[in-house]
């Protein structure tokens, strides 16, 4: 199938079934677009678009992860609610994601140049050279087939570590190929661990077109990273956001239980969200909303970043910001102190996917992922690493609760 008539032959709408109190404002072809490049928008009549650095795309400023979703319908309402930018990966769900993916794209008749397709390979860090090349590739190839299209906009370098993953000159290489090829439309990386310098360095550089970053309001005062964000967007990097809610769990359990009813799922949910796009450098937001309730809140958002006062309380509340000390920033300070050489950022993140995403096989896949003794066998239950993380995260207990679950 061609580009031009990929996922052309349906144009039904389908019902916005569980989306009950959703303006229909968003449908498809009917959308109200207003560019918020470098404003805090207060008008909430129209959709919120941005555009991804130097691409030149244009995005709502919210969008979909697809990773922790599964349900077909809920990519459907996403599509009608007006979403048309879909982030998945080759690993998601052992293939099912992209299939899901594409096939839903079909469903709804999405025309192939109306709708924004990113995805991601993943070699891990001992993959080098030809060989990731080779892998790279081929895996590549994989997704197209999954994706039923014939390019992608966006392929990402999926979970890079170490910088020596993102200059590998011969995933540079592949990259070029598939460009020159059509395969893709831009190139990038998705960075979840001590990414900073990482980032300041692809802004000199200047290879990669779009940077997928891990950024939430743990980390509001952390001025490396406005920094290199601020780096990366001048250069005309993309940035999308990624992983912008995934404290929520966090701030609900430590929180008093008169201030949790208080603010309310629905108000720390926006307000995240919000927080991250008053960044006016970032392009999009990719939350992995997994229902149509959390659908339905981040679409409040692509209409109005204005807070509301209940926002504002929580994001200022002492105790939220007392309660984002235990949110691992995946720094990797603390690597260095553990006599065992704990895999520390990887097993918080393994964590993470499993306490607070509720995602069984990302947590699986990410502890396979680390190397051999370097997972929860490497811990000794020193507490070395608790008095090295300036953010007090209590790594010992969440490792502990690692071996508990996959011990
Ligand atoms: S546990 Fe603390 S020091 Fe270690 S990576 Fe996370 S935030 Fe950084
Ligand atoms: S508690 Fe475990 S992870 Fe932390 S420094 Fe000690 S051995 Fe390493």
């Amino acid at each position: 199938m061609n580009r031009r008539n990929f996922l052309s032959n349906s144009g039904k709408m389908l019902a916005l079934s569980g989306l009950a109190g959703l303006s229909q404002r968003g449908l498809a072809g009917n959308l109200l677009v207003k560019d918020t490049q470098g404003q805090q928008d207060k008008n909430n009549d129209e959709m919120l678009y941005r555009t991804l650095g130097k691409t030149g795309i244009k995005l709502p400023i919210v969008s979909m992860g697809v990773m922790n979703a599964s349900n077909p319908a809920l990519l459907k309402a996403a599509w009608d609610a007006g979403i048309r930018f879909f982030d998945t990966a080759w690993v998601y769900q052992r293939g099912n994601n992209e299939k899901m993916v594409g096939s839903v794209l079909q469903e709804v008749g999405a025309k192939r140049e109306d709708v924004t397709i990113a995805t991601k390979i993943k070699l891990g860090t001992d993959i080098k050279g030809k060989e990731a090349k080779e892998l790279f590739l081929e895996r590549f190839d994989e997704s197209l087939s999954r994706l039923q299209t014939d390019y992608v906009d966006i392929l990402h370098y999926h979970d890079v570590q170490i910088p020596e993953q993102i200059n590998d000159p011969y995933i540079r290489e592949a990259f070029t190929e598939l460009k020159e090829k059509g395969k893709i439309r831009f190139s990038g990386y998705s960075i979840h661990i001590d990414w900073p310098d990482m980032v300041k360095d692809a802004a000199r550089e200047k290879f990669y077109d779009v940077i997928l970053l891990s950024y939430n309001y743990s980390m509001y005062d952390d001025q490396r990273v406005a920094d290199s964000i601020k780096q990366a967007h001048d250069a005309g990097i993309g940035l999308i956001a990624m992983k912008t809610q995934c404290q929520q769990d966090w701030y609900k359990r430590n929180l008093p239980a008169d201030q949790k009813s208080f603010y309310g799922e629905k108000n720390m949910n926006t307000a995240l969200l919000k927080w991250v796009l008053h960044n006016k450098h970032i392009t999009t937001a990719v939350p992995g909303f997994t229902n149509f309730d959390q659908l339905n809140e981040d679409m409040t958002v692509a209409y109005n970043l204005e807070y509301t006062k209940e926002e504002k309380e929580f994001l200022i509340d002492r105790n939220v910001k007392l309660s984002i000390q235990s949110v691992c920033r995946q720094c990797g300070t603390c690597t260095e102190s553990c006599p065992g050489n704990a895999d520390i950022p990887n097993l918080m993140r393994t964590h993470m996917y499993s306490v607070n995403y509720g995602n069984p096989l990302m947590a699986r896949m990410t502890l396979d992922e680390i190397k051999p003794g370097r997972g929860i066998e490497a811990c000794s239950n020193c507490t070395e690493c608790t008095s090295k993380c300036k953010y007090q995260v209590p790594i010992r207990e969440r490792i502990n609760d690692l071996v508990e679950i996959y011990g």
